[in-house]
């Protein structure tokens, strides 16, 4: 039965599928309060909260005690289900997937939007001293346990935030940063050599061109593993959907349906194509809500079109670096710092929860006010 049929079969305009969207970041909560005025959205996410994933170097660091934000709240109203559980099958075939919490929720449409974790190496399981940016509440504890040596490993953007901010934070902390490339890497020369003197000034030391592959080759007190992103997609994978093979992530066409299963919809880090980011989580998330109702109403969805623009990075609270790209995400020479970049970086970050607010409120605009992130 194709989505047009049902939705004529439900009889409502835009047709009442049953969707449901695994995972409850930018990505999965875009599409949920896209959908929900037209559709019945369950949305299934372990926990009350949304996690603003973007501030946990902040929650690690000790800046902040919270950066989880109720669900109850940013759903009240607009009629999206949250399902507080984990999903641990899909069932393509009967269009099903279970929980931990031992429903089995039917589906017309499924939006899969589990993102990623810190890909963890060997030796870590057992090691009290190891941490990623999900145990930041854990490392939180262990920094204010007492002043020892602390080595972030990873040289990429979120190494580079979470090394500034503990370092500002805990100047009692010696911190290093250890980077099998070299420090931020995808940064214009001027981007990096800013990155590199605001770390030094703050007492951070960097090595670079040296490689880890294991919690146990590090000599340190306090371990921060930041080296690398793996997408959350066994579960797809498990179910037959097509994964791209160097990256993990799922195969999806223009409309962001699974190549191999085009009544699931993916968006943000599961998805392949776009960098891994919040930036491009957001509009993902509405992209694959609109080819739902596209289809609904029996059109044709249109691709999604995607422009970067940014690369906004925290350098502590009082500095930062915002990056412009060109198109295509590569560095132009062109950068802002200092306090200007650390105000801006801050602003965009409160825009992606008041955007997610505001879709909320006013779900007929959240195509146009969650295209930007
Ligand atoms: C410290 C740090 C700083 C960052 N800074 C930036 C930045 O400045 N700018 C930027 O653009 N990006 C940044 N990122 C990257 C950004 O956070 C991610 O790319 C973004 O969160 C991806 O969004 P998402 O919706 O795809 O997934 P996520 O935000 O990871 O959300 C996934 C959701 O799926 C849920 N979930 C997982 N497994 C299951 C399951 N089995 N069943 C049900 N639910 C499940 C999770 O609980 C969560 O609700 C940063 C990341 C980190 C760690």
């Amino acid at each position: 039965m194709t989505a047009t049929d049902i939705s004529r079969r439900n009889g409502s305009r835009y047709g009442g599928q049953r969707i449901v969207v695994l995972g409850a970041g930018y990505a999965g909560l875009s599409a949920a309060l896209r959908l929900a005025p037209h559709h019945r959205v369950v949305l299934v996410a372990p926990g009350g909260d949304f996690t603003e994933r973007v501030r946990l170097h902040e929650l690690a660091a000790g800046g902040r005690e919270s950066v989880g934000h109720p669900l109850s709240r940013l759903l009240a109203g607009t009629g999206v289900r949250h399902v507080p559980a984990r999903a641990t099958a899909l069932d393509t075939a009967t269009r099903e997937v279970t929980t931990d919490g031992g429903d089995v929720l039917g589906y017309d449409r499924l939006v899969y939007a589990l993102g990623s974790r810190t890909r963890t190496p060997g030796g870590a399981s057992g090691d009290e001293r190891f941490h990623t940016p999900e145990t930041a509440a854990a490392l939180r504890e262990r920094l204010r346990g007492g002043p020892g040596a602390l080595t972030v490993v990873g040289g990429g953007l979120t190494g580079i935030e979470t090394a500034a901010e503990i370092a500002q934070r805990h100047p009692d902390w010696r911190v290093r940063l250890v980077t099998a490339g070299e420090l931020g890497g995808g940064l214009s020369g001027p981007g990096r050599a800013h990155v590199r003197a605001v770390l030094t000034a703050l007492g951070v030391s960097v090595a670079e061109g040296r490689h880890l592959s294991s919690a146990a080759e590090v000599d340190a007190d306090a371990v921060v593993w930041a080296a690398s992103m793996v997408p959350n997609t066994q579960l797809a994978a498990d179910a037959g959907l097509a994964v791209e093979e160097d990256t993990g992530r799922l195969s999806v066409d223009a409309a962001l349906r699974s190549v191999t299963h085009p009544e699931i919809l993916v968006a943000g880090d599961a998805a392949a194509g776009l960098r891994m980011s919040c930036a491009t989580a957001m509009p993902t998330g509405v992209r694959a809500a609109e080819t739902v109702l596209a289809e609904a109403r029996g059109a044709q969805p249109r691709p999604l079109r995607f422009r970067y623009l940014l690369q906004c990075v925290s350098l502590g609270r009082e500095d930062g670096l915002i990056q412009f790209v060109r198109r295509d995400d590569s560095p132009r020479e062109r950068i802002v710092t200092g306090r200007r970049a650390a105000w801006i970086k801050e602003q965009v970050v409160r825009s992606t929860v008041g955007q997610l607010r505001f879709a909320a409120r006013r779900p007929g605009l959240a195509r146009r006010v969650l295209t930007f992130g």
